[in-house]
């Protein structure tokens, strides 16, 4: 993708992310976007494969674009139920390793490179939605868009990218050397067609 694939993406996200975010509902506190409800645990394998991906895709044809995703969730998502709590802390550390040496290896040296990595290997479309200084740091509000994890997936009333939540930490800690810390707050599995992460860089 080009930085003007990129852009038109981004531009086409934003609208949506503003009429989702207007339509969401706050249950116990977490935030549910419009999609309907489905009340289950886990993601079944007919629901990981048919991502929703016309940005991404486009450049693949739609089904080897399906077969990639589909590869990668059977491999992140599709665990046994004893592991599912282990499931959420392993999936951030993996994250935050893979993150973490994609830095040191000088694939990644900044937040423009992180855009173009995540979009070359077709991992997402990264936005960086907001960015202001607060007291002792940095916060930014990131959406992130035809998520490899997560797009097309039902709402299950709950975020399951914490593996991109642990890049995330592991890329911005490694290119800042400051502490780092990442919240999805808002998902496709949480009722949306993005995916948003708080971070605060301390
Ligand atoms: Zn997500």
């Amino acid at each position: 993708m080009n930085d003007d694939d990129l852009k038109k993406a981004v531009d086409y996200y934003r609208l949506l992310v503003e009429k989702e975010i207007a339509m969401e509902n706050v249950v116990d506190g977490n935030f549910i976007g419009p999609r309907e409800l489905i009340k289950k645990d886990q993601i079944d394998l007919k629901d990981m494969i048919n991502p929703v991906r016309p940005f991404l895709g486009e450049e693949s044809s739609e089904d080897l674009d399906k077969c990639y995703v589909t590869a990668f969730r059977v491999g992140n998502l599709k665990k046994p139920a004893f592991m599912i709590k282990s499931e959420q802390g392993t999936d951030i550390i993996a994250g935050i390793d893979l993150g973490a040496n994609l830095v040191k290896d000088g694939l990644i040296n900044s937040i423009d490179d992180i855009i173009h990595f995540l979009a070359k290997y077709k991992i997402g479309i990264l936005d960086i939605f907001k960015e202001e200084e607060i007291e002792g740091g940095k916060k930014l509000d990131l959406r992130f868009y035809e998520c490899i994890e997560c797009a097309g997936l039902p709402n299950i009333g709950k975020p399951v990218c914490f593996f991109e939540t642990g890049m995330i930490i592991g890329m911005l800690n490694q290119i800042n050397k400051k502490e780092v810390n990442v919240e999805e707050i808002r998902c496709w599995t949480s009722g949306y067609s993005f995916c948003q992460f708080d971070v605060e860089i301390k």
